[in-house]
């Protein structure tokens, strides 16, 4: 059996699942505000709680909104930052008594997605969650990329590529840079694009709707949108040239992007033909807890 838990902002989500990738069980609770030992203890209990109700071990995998940097083994780049600087995999490894795999989130989104989604097969996939954020993970022959420092497939804060006049320098961005890919394609990056053009509605959906209905402003928007997607993920094909590339997040949710950003790439990708294609996830909101669980995905992992 695998257990996943993927450990978010708000809530925290845990799931077994049998050998073929079956639903067991599934858990949800609130993640504990501001407090790492209270972390520490509401995934070990969600942990008790699935192998007692399936009266069975399992492995364990987990997803975080940061990674385990390899020089510190503590906690980094993490937005709930009452994790930063703790030993979350040592003291898991310890109190679950035995080893823990722990990833970023939207590498977790990626073996999702790869092991039994929409990009199951591919040689090399692109995952990517677009909403408040705009996370990114590499798959490639069966396994996750992680990479030296532990930020493979972190494109949200290259800066976007071949920027018009009206886009340079762009937006300042938490990170400290301006212009950072994640300032346009986030859900608020969107958000803010489209009134800075005088448009109505607040959200993506929002905006989504209105153009659906024929808003001329609202259309442009998303036309801009479109540009500025293919032109991100262009310079990964250019780099990665993966066969699928699996979108998430709130903004996987707009249809009109699977046709229309592929269309558009094909002007910014370095090929004369590009056949990767774009799609969205087979597991829809379920894919992030899943990938956790298939973090131990060799034949030697499950006793
Ligand atoms: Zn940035």
């Amino acid at each position: 059996m695998r257990i996943g838990i993927d450990l978010g902002g708000t809530k925290i989500e845990a799931i077994a699942l049998d050998n073929s990738g079956a639903e067991l069980s599934r858990q949800r609770i609130d993640t504990p505000q501001g407090d790492y030992q209270e972390t520490v203890d509401a995934i070990t209990t969600l942990v008790q709680m699935l192998e007692a109700e399936t009266r069975q071990t399992g492995t364990v995998g987990i997803g975080i909104p940061g990674v385990i940097s390899p020089a510190t083994d503590l906690v980094k780049n993490a937005n709930s930052t009452w994790l930063i600087g703790k030993p979350l995999h040592t003291d898991l490894e310890k109190v679950l008594s035995r080893p823990v795999r722990i990833e970023n989130d939207a590498n977790c989104f990626v073996v999702s997605e790869a092991t039994d989604g929409a990009a199951w097969g591919a040689d090399i996939v692109f995952g990517v969650i677009i909403g408040t954020g705009t996370g990114g993970g590499i798959y490639v022959r069966g396994k996750e990329i992680t990479g030296t420092n532990a930020i493979a497939g972190e494109w949200g804060h290259n800066p976007l590529p071949w920027p018009t006049a009206d886009e340079y320098p762009g937006r300042e961005c938490y990170c400290g840079k301006q212009g950072c890919i994640e300032t346009w394609l986030s859900g608020p990056g969107f958000s803010n694009d489209h009134q800075l053009h005088g448009g109505k509605g607040n959200t993506s959906r929002d905006i989504v709707l209105l153009a659906e209905q024929g808003d001329e402003v609202a259309n442009a928007s998303l036309q801009r949108y479109e540009d500025r997607m293919a032109r991100a993920l262009a310079s990964i094909i250019n780099i990665l040239d993966p066969e699928v590339v699996v979108l998430g997040g709130g903004m996987s949710n707009v249809t009109r992007l699977y046709n229309n950003v592929p269309e558009i790439w094909c002007k910014y990708v370095f090929s004369d033909q590009v056949s990767t294609k774009l799609v969205p996830p087979l597991h829809g909101d379920s894919s992030g807890v899943r990938g956790t669980a298939w973090l131990w995905n060799n034949k030697e992992s499950l006793e």
